[in-house]
């Protein structure tokens, strides 16, 4: 059977969880205090609730402990977060992503048991900063403090070259993942492999040396 999904929050952050996972074709139930939000939640989830999370027998009644992921998009209200997500723990739900507001609400977060905590503010917000400094900066995925990833377009200085004569792993340290060139990707490419004119690079490597590349793009 398909997972099954819920979205505790229809918040601009869990309404753009909540329809992408629907439109995916998986099942959504949106559970929302405000009823207005549930109205409007009706086309892009599968079930709408209204319902207070931090109430355990509202939770119980809807039957939560079967999805197999709850997601909790509580914003500015961090006592409901923090308290919902304890429900969730003790109700025995599989799996708990959990949006936090700063890190601290992170920690507690982690401590009362969610298994996965999410920034979204915070990585938006580093992505638009990448990308500030250079257009050509498509996307910015953290992998660990030291490592990242990026997308970025290739340059004039890489177009036409092959991946060993742009010399990104020599100069730089970094590695080329992938080549994105509209529809097609290539998810191994080789030292002769040539960059074409619009090409996206996926790139991997060490935070200092990625922003050398970046700034040089
Ligand atoms: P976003 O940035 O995603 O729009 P936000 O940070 O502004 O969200 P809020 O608006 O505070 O977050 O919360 C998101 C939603 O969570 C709201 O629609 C709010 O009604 C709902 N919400 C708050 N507390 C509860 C609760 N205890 N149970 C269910 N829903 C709740
Ligand atoms: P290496 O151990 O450095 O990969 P090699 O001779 O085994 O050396 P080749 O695959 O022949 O590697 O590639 C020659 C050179 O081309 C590499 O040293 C590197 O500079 C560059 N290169 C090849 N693949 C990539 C890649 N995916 N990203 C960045 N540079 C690459
Ligand atoms: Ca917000």
């Amino acid at each position: 059977m398909a997972k099954q999904y819920a979205v505790i929050g229809m918040g601009r952050f869990g309404t753009s969880v909540a329809s992408e996972l629907y439109e995916m074709g998986y099942e959504v139930l949106g559970i929302d205090t405000n009823e207005d939000k549930i109205q409007d939640a009706v086309d892009f989830v599968t079930h709408a609730v209204t319902a207070d999370s931090t109430d355990d027998n509202a939770l119980k009644a809807l039957g939560i402990r079967n999805f197999d992921v709850v997601v909790v998009a509580i914003g500015a209200d961090i006592q409901a977060s923090i308290l919902t997500t304890l429900i969730l723990k003790e109700l025995g739900v599989k799996k708990i992503v959990v949006k936090a507001q700063n890190e601290l609400h992170g920690k507690v977060l982690t401590k009362i048991g969610a298994d996965k905590v999410v920034y979204p503010e915070r990585d938006m917000g580093i992505r638009v900063a990448h990308n500030l400094i250079s257009p050509n900066i498509l996307d910015y995925i953290e992998l660990s403090p030291e490592y990242s990833m990026i997308e970025i377009v290739a340059n004039h200085k890489m177009v036409g070259k092959t991946l060993q004569e742009t010399d990104i792993r020599k100069k730089y340290g970094c590695t080329v993942m992938a080549i994105k060139r509209g529809e097609d990707i290539n998810i191994s490419p080789l030292a002769n492999d040539r960059i074409d004119q619009g090409d996206i690079l996926v790139v991997i490597g060490k935070n200092d040396d990625l922003q050398t590349l970046e700034e040089e793009a």
